[in-house]
């Protein structure tokens, strides 16, 4: 079997958990779960999780496969429903779907359905991704509280720079609260970064993801500066090592060019796997738990590494890609990306063991 496997520490799962509920003492929790459970498996990180107060996933199938492994948490549709047809079985599933378009309002304004729905009102603060303009919350909330199967309604915002210490959630706060008022409706608006850094945003419900999955949600800080622990290690071995003298190239393009003799060592990953192709010569590794770098340029199922600090590496030596020891975020740094990407981007042909 070729040796690449994504280890997933699912204890570290629930105590990132706690590090969220920490945090924001007073709020529920609803563990972002979208994307596979951000790359680590939705099925194996719901249970790893089930101590939180909910789930918020993309879509309905999403809602659909945590309802038949027997969750009866309140469960939140992030971008609610993509047809009027979904509405329907989210009623029945008793999903929660995020409305943040007037036709979705309509929509349920005028759905006949079995069971009444818990809905969320997106408004736009300043992110303009999704979302109604504050002019329009007052009409839509009328319409709404009109609605004879709307059972709930709880408001909701996204913040765009809650990572960025000189940008931050002021000016979103100050629009959302100018807005809704001091009205007796439940909020919900903290991602990673505001659970983190704004406890002015906890709200009735905060929305960690990244953080759960032992992620720092700022740039310049490791989970590990933050309480967090990594769940997903991602390791493989060399295949091959290779003596390479002095003015001798490595791999596609020949963009790493031996300064001097050196061992070179052949790792099984590549970015079929989701190791990032970006990941420039230099980028940290770690060859039987010695710190190293790549060299040359990132192949679909392989990469090389110096193994200069590791001459007594062999076929068979472990490799770490990321993880334990190694954190994502530095792997990210120098692939121009961030850690979210490298965990959602993990392949499907990885094994995947629960440790
Ligand atoms: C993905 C997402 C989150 C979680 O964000 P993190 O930065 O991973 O904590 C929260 N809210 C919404 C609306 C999201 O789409």
């Amino acid at each position: 079997m070729r040796p690449l496997i994504a280890h997933i520490d699912t204890a570290a799962l629930a105590h990132n958990l706690g590090v969220a509920k920490a945090a924001a003492p007073s709020s529920r929790v609803l563990a972002v779960v979208k994307a596979n459970g951000y790359g680590h498996g939705l099925g194996r990180v719901a249970r790893a999780l089930r101590a939180a107060d909910g789930y918020a996933v993309l879509a309905l199938e999403e809602a659909v496969q945590l309802r038949g492994e027997g969750y009866s948490h309140p469960i939140v549709l992030l971008e609610g429903f993509f047809h009027p047809d979904e509405l329907p079985e989210i009623a029945r599933l008793h999903l929660r779907p995020v409305l943040h378009r007037q036709d979705q309002i309509e929509t349920v304004a005028r759905a006949r359905l079995e069971h009444r729905v818990d809905v969320l009102l997106k408004i736009d603060t300043g992110m303009h991704r999704l979302g109604l303009r504050p002019a329009r919350v007052a009409e839509a909330l009328a319409a709404l509280r009109a609605a004879p199967h709307v059972a709930s309604i709880t408001l909701m915002s996204h913040f765009a720079c809650a990572d960025d210490p000189v940008v931050g959630v002021a000016e979103q706060l100050a629009l959302f609260r100018k807005t809704t008022g001091d009205g007796p409706l439940p909020i919900t608006l903290a991602n990673s970064a505001a659970i983190l850094r704004y406890p002015d945003t906890h709200g009735d419900w905060v929305r960690p993801g990244i953080m759960l999955y032992g992620i720092s949600p700022f740039p310049g800080q490791v989970g590990a500066d933050l309480g967090l622990l990594p769940v997903m290690t991602l390791e493989s071995r060399l295949i091959a090592v290779q003596r390479i003298c002095r003015g001798e190239a490595v791999g596609y393009g020949a963009c790493f060019v031996a300064e001097r003799d050196l061992s070179v060592g052949v790792v099984a990953v590549g970015y079929a796997d989701g190791y990032p192709r970006h990941a420039g010569n230099g980028t940290p590794i770690l060859v039987e738990g010695h710190l190293t770098r790549t060299l040359g340029r990132v192949s679909m199922d392989m990469l090389s590494v110096d193994l200069t600090p590791v001459p007594h590496a062999h076929v068979g030596s472990p490799v770490t890609l990321w993880g334990a020891d190694l954190p994502a975020e530095r792997v990210a740094a120098h692939a121009g990306t961030l850690a979210y990407e490298l965990l959602t981007a993990l392949a499907p042909r990885v094994r995947v063991v629960e440790i």
